[in-house]
């Protein structure tokens, strides 16, 4: 009786497993920056923040989006003969897309020969992910590499993460994830047993200054953090060094005091802003706010080192 009850409950968490689905954006194959060895990284769309110097502006939104550039169109049509919606119209040789008729079906962007049109994101089955990726499995074998899981913000789509992370382990596959942190705890306890290693943000440590730059409090942020680093889990924190909005020495010592404070000999990783993702706004029709903002020079990062170094915490650059 036990045993069929346990089976039942296998084939239900299964078939649950099967109906489940994520949405991403991209997937980065031999990354090398994103947790140990060769890695095959997994963008995840959506996230609750909304830093102004967010390099990936097609995560931020939950949904997949349907984009137009007007530059790259060659006016044909065929976008609009092959919409199966009526929802593509040409107004002086430029395309308009009715969003209430667009189901995102895709059909448009196979069929533009431009380039113009381009879908940010796709929906994603469990098992259809897996067999994705799992074809990389020489390369993280070779070199201890694995899977890592980013975004957008990967813990907003939560039940398919918890579930894709726990089908990397029964393979034996390493798993890493990059995170806001912006998350309950309960969550970040959930993936802990089922996630090697842990790649965290620390952006601006005074809580209104953060709100105004990421749109978020972060207060929930340190508390995860503080808890993940006192738990002794793998943990990498990683600080973007913004000139003008978080380079000051009051922030930076304040942010190594912090980090400090919660592990000593944690490992901090200071990355420099750069602006390769302005591109990608104006395709998205999105303004990009940080126009005014040059990425940092050598001395400028050393600069922020030193300060950090003045605390006990390992900076990596
Ligand atoms: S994505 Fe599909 S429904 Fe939307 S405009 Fe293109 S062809 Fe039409
Ligand atoms: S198919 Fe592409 S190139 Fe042709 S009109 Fe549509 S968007 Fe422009």
């Amino acid at each position: 009786m036990f045993l069929q009850l346990t089976r039942l409950a296998g084939h239900k968490n299964q078939l649950q497993n099967t109906l489940l689905t994520g949405t991403i954006f991209d997937v980065k194959r031999y990354a090398i920056h994103d947790g140990s060895g060769i890695r095959t990284t997994i963008f995840f769309k959506g996230c609750p923040l909304a830093c102004l110097w967010c390099a990936n502006p097609e995560s931020q939104s939950y949904l997949p989006e349907l984009t137009y550039i007007s530059t790259e169109c060659l006016s044909c049509g065929m976008c609009r003969q092959t919409c199966p919606n009526e929802a593509i119209s040409l107004v002086d040789q430029k395309v308009i897309v009715a969003p209430e008729k667009c189901d995102l079906c895709g059909h448009c962007v196979e069929n533009c020969p431009g380039n113009a049109l381009q879908l940010m994101g796709r929906t994603v089955t469990l098992n259809g992910l897996f067999k994705e990726i799992e074809t990389d499995r020489p390369f993280w074998d070779r070199s201890g590499g694995g899977v890592t899981l980013s975004g957008g913000e990967p813990l907003a789509q939560f039940d398919f993460i918890l579930a894709f992370l726990n089908a990397c382990k029964k393979k034996y596959i390493s798993t890493a994830i990059e995170t806001c942190l912006y998350t309950t705890l309960d969550k970040i306890k959930a993936i802990l047993p089922v996630v090697d290693h842990v790649i965290c943000d620390l952006k601006i440590m005074d809580s209104g200054r953060h709100k105004i730059n990421t749109r978020v409090s972060n207060q929930m942020i340190k508390e995860n953090m503080k808890i993940l680093l006192v738990s002794g889990a793998d943990v990498l924190v990683r600080m973007p060094l913004i000139p003008g909005i978080n380079d000051d020495k009051k922030n930076l010592e304040a942010m190594g005091a912090f980090i400090e404070s919660c592990r000593k000999g944690a490992r901090v990783e200071l990355l420099p802003y750069h602006r390769l993702g302005e591109s990608k706004y104006r395709r998205m029709k999105k303004d990009y706010k940080l126009v005014h903002i040059s990425p940092p020079s050598k001395e400028k990062m050393e600069r922020a080192r030193k300060v950090l170094e003045t605390f006990d915490i390992h900076v990596l650059i």
